[in-house]
């Protein structure tokens, strides 16, 4: 069997290019004692997979240099020389971006899913680690209450689509910032958003004005920049800004652009608190069992969109950075 791998080949600077990777192919290798040999059915696609390309220091090790890039991965065991996992098992881990996994299940961190609770490609967003960071991120940090203006950016994508619907479901009035009419409509007549800003649409001032005449109490920010700068100059006593993501500064050649108005936080005794999704992994598991619980009601709905072949990965992961993925972008290997 041959294994198809994407190397990383260079740091890049600002948006990264083909150059920067090698697809190589190599043979697999059978399993060792202790190891298994994973299948991979889908890879995601993640804006960290950004941030874990550059040297520095961060909350996760840079992927090194003619590495096998690093991303999280459903696929089935199809050899296994460990008693933790049987061939046939359904596993999420940090398979990485290739074909086949073999090595140590630990290290990639597997767990068991199953696909016939839900489809494969599911525990790679709302059932994954975009939900757990949408749910913890909302729940434990933006600290929502009944009646609350929740204003989230990045709203129709992984992370955001989930942020607003547990915020409905909590009682808050919800309002998503997103890129075109399109993914607003969607929010409002699919997910139940109260409204919408198409921030390339409307000017970011004027959209907040119209939208949230009560001032902000929640902002779960995915974007940062000058959304963040937007947002800072509407909130409320005491609101709580969820620090989760700034995708908007992360192919920047420049300085990041820190928020200009964060004396607000001053002025309203406001906070900014950033958060890493994988502090609550010890919770993944009671958090999955509401969200599923929710899944069943139809009180949360999941939308993935799936791009076919692994020799697609440079181009599909700069579509993150596009707005071009509509919901949990995943590459169907
Ligand atoms: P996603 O929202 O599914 O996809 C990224 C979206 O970002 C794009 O579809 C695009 O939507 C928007 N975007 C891209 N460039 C932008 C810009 N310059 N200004 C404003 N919006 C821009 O991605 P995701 O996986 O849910 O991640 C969302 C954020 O959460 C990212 O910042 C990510 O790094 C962060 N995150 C953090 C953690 C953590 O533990 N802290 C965990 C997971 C994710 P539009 O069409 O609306 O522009």
């Amino acid at each position: 069997m041959k294994n198809t791998q994407f190397l990383l080949a260079a740091r890049p600077e600002g948006e990264p290019k083909k150059t920067d990777w090698e697809c190589v192919e190599v043979d697999v290798p059978a399993a060792q004692d202790g190891e298994v040999v994973v299948k991979v059915h889908y890879i995601s696609l993640d804006p960290a997979m950004r941030g874990w390309m550059n040297e520095g220091k961060s909350y996760i090790e840079p992927v090194q240099i003619g590495a096998v890039m690093r991303a999280g991965a459903v696929g089935e065991v199809i050899e296994s020389k460990t008693p933790d996992f049987s061939v046939g098992d359904h596993v999420y881990g940090h398979c990485g971006v290739q074909k086949y996994y073999v090595g140590s299940p630990k290290a990639v961190g597997f767990h068991k899913v199953d696909p016939n609770i839900a489809p494969l490609e599911r525990y790679l967003g709302v059932l994954g680690m975009p939900g757990m960071t949408a749910y913890f991120g909302l729940l434990e940090t933006g600290l929502p209450k009944e009646g609350e203006t929740v204003v989230v950016s990045g709203a129709a994508g992984a992370v955001g689509g989930v942020v607003g619907q547990i915020a409905k479901i909590k009682g808050c009035r919800v309002v998503g910032i997103a890129g075109g009419a399109d993914k607003c409509k969607y929010l409002v007549d699919e997910l139940g958003f109260d409204d919408a800003i198409d921030y390339k649409g409307e000017d970011i001032h004027q959209g907040l004005k119209r939208t949230c005449a009560k001032g902000v109490d929640v902002y779960f920010d995915n974007v940062g920049g000058d959304i963040l700068d937007a947002v800072l100059t509407r909130i409320n006593m005491r609101a709580r800004i969820v620090v989760c993501g700034a995708i908007s500064q992360y192919n920047n050649t420049t300085a990041v652009k820190g928020p200009s108005n964060y004396l607000s936080l001053l002025i309203n005794r406001a906070r900014m608190e950033g958060i890493v999704v994988f502090d609550n992994a010890a919770n993944y598991g009671k958090a999955a069992v509401e969200m599923a619980g929710w899944i069943a009601e139809g009180k949360l709905k999941a939308k993935e969109h799936i791009v076919e072949g692994i020799e697609t990965f440079p181009e599909t992961l700069m579509m993150l950075f596009k707005g071009e993925n509509f919901g949990k972008l995943v590459i169907k290997v």
